[in-house]
């Protein structure tokens, strides 16, 4: 049995007129993630932590924002392409762990159909979705946009 442990970051501009999609649930919230996808940072994160583990690049190799077929593209179906791809899926899900770095909307509510969400997704457990504050500092702070970090972990042959 091998392990392979990788992180993923990202980050996305809030602004009006757009959901707030964050790992595949959508928020009620006045404003929501500016990207070429529905810009679900959180997804996002949880793919790069995945393809990095796998040495497998990023999503932004794999899913250029030029490439009209992704936009708006459903985050959720980007990581069933990730879990696909030849250099992940020889892997397993151990856990992942993801943190939400925003000052609002409220995280809370929503955490545990996130992580049914991403159980379902992973075919995995132990999936953890945090999220925090940065105390009103620095450009989460400000409401300006959204930050997700994450690890996980794989298990292969
Ligand atoms: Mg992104």
């Amino acid at each position: 049995m091998s392990f392979r442990i990788g992180q993923g970051f990202d980050v996305h501009r809030l602004v009006e007129g757009r959901p707030c999609i964050l790992c595949g649930v959508e928020i009620p919230y006045p404003k929501g993630l500016l990207g070429h996808s529905d810009a679900d940072a959180a997804s996002h994160a949880l793919m790069d932590a995945i393809l990095g583990a796998a040495c497998a690049g990023d999503i932004g190799q794999l899913f250029p924002d030029k490439d009209p077929a992704y936009k708006d593209a459903d985050s959720m179906e980007l990581l069933k392409k990730v879990l696909a791809h030849p250099s992940v899926a020889p892997y397993r899900v151990v856990n992942a762990d993801i943190t939400i770095i925003a000052q609002a909307p409220k995280i809370a509510p929503y955490r545990e159909e996130m992580q049914e969400r991403l159980r379902a997704a992973l075919h995995c457990d132990a999936v953890s979705v945090k999220a925090t504050t940065t105390e009103k500092l620095g450009f989460t702070g400000r409401g300006e946009g959204i930050a997700a970090s994450a690890v996980v972990l794989l298990a292969g042959q």
